[in-house]
């Protein structure tokens, strides 16, 4: 391992190369290698990809069309020519090595940060990009809901501007470096690249990055999930897309007139839970409407349906208010002890005795109860009610 002029300088955008040698692309004739023993040209490695830009010869850009890294040289390839010079002037995209640069040197300080508060978390890969970056890790212990205290403690480092250096060392003395991160399985080198964000982070590292911390704008985590263990954690330095993160949460709160988009969200997504819900119950129950509807049927004077719908939500209880004629349902209230009692059908003599013997608070509208109860059993209201009216209990 070398220190080639990526690492001596990250924000270089030209440089004159010797050319050590050319060679034939092996998979494509029409391309050539040209191998070089140093270069601004980073070949992509470690999840940060490599740079684009391109070659010059005589006034003339190649496209670099790949590069790789081979024993100690940087390997570019370009379209094939002839008579090739022993020198070139290489230039990158200098805009695009800036935002990978400023992406890595965030990855370590966010992966930092993790691995402090959650001492199991184990990096599996990551996966650098001009955009949204990501960090595929393990852990166990790791909570998503941490995720604005993690953004944040990383958010101040970056403001402490710290300076960030790279230094080359022996692989045998990797471990006399306490707090390095590395993973010495991916090493087989016997000289290894150690990058220091001031005494806050040490680790091994083939990637470019920042020289301070203040060069990073800021840090945005844009995601996060865990299925098991693994964790996929995006981020972004982009203002833009910050910025569209955020024009989207106003536009949501203007449109749906609220003032807190988190509570906003949270209701919308159990209302959305509780609709789904409702809408398969009565999916399920359909025919049961029908059936209530069809007037030879002289079963149903003798029975009374007993539902039990946890959470109803208004619109279900509306149209089963409208729709059967002789019903009692429960409905617990989420997160409470409370549950909606509807009784619907009765004579009112049998409706209030039923209201007596379970000390229901309501209204009474014609034949119709709507009221609610606290901490009262399923089991003692059928039982009430098979006491008091004599009716068969259907129940769904
Ligand atoms: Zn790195």
């Amino acid at each position: 391992m070398k220190e080639y002029d990526f690492y001596k300088n990250p924000y270089l955008e030209t440089g004159q190369y010797e050319v050590t040698k050319y060679i034939t692309n092996a998979k494509d004739p029409k391309k050539i290698d040209l191998f070089f023993s140093n270069n601004i040209f980073y070949p992509g490695g470690g999840g940060q990809p490599r740079d684009t830009g391109s070659i010059i010869i005589d006034n003339t850009k190649f496209e670099i069309l790949d590069s790789r890294k081979e024993n100690d040289f940087i390997v570019l390839t370009i379209p094939k020519l002839e008579n090739l010079p022993e020198k070139v002037t290489v230039k990158i995209n200098l805009d695009r090595r800036k935002k990978l640069t400023i992406a890595h040197s965030s990855e370590h300080i966010l992966f930092k940060v993790i691995s402090s508060k959650f001492e199991d978390a184990k990096l599996i890969k990551i996966n650098l990009d001009e955009n949204v970056s990501e960090i595929f890790f393990e852990s166990e212990l790791f909570d998503p809901s941490f995720i604005k205290e993690i953004e944040q403690q990383a958010n101040e480092i970056v403001q402490k501007k710290l300076p960030v250096a790279s230094q080359f060392i022996p692989i045998t003395k990797a471990s006399e470096i306490k707090e390095l991160r590395i993973n010495k399985n991916r090493i087989n080198e016997e000289t290894i690249r150690i990058v220091k964000i001031g005494d806050f982070d040490v680790s091994a590292c083939t990637g470019t990055h920042v020289t301070n911390t203040s060069e990073i704008p800021f840090i945005f985590v844009t995601n996060t999930n865990k299925s098991k263990n693994r964790i996929r954690l995006k981020f972004t330095n982009n203002i833009k897309l910050a910025l569209e993160f955020a024009s989207l949460s106003r536009d949501i709160l203007i449109e749906n007139n609220k003032q807190n988009l988190k509570e906003f969200v949270k209701n919308t997504i159990n209302e959305n839970q509780a609709l789904k819900r409702d809408l398969r119950w009565l999916i399920k129950n359909i025919e049961l409407f029908k059936q209530r509807n069809e007037e030879t049927n002289v079963q149903k004077n003798n029975q009374i349906l007993f539902l039990n719908l946890d959470d109803i939500t208004k619109d279900l209880l509306n149209f089963i208010i409208k729709s059967l004629d002789r019903f009692i349902l429960l409905s617990k209230i989420n997160e409470t002890n409370k549950a909606k009692i509807i009784i619907k059908g009765l004579s009112e003599e049998e409706t209030k005795q039923i209201i007596d013997k379970l000390n229901l608070r309501g209204n009474l509208n014609k034949d119709i109860f709507q009221g609610v109860s606290e901490n009262i059993g399923k089991e003692k209201i059928k039982r009430v009610l098979v006491e008091t009216t004599k009716l068969e209990l259907i129940q769904f």
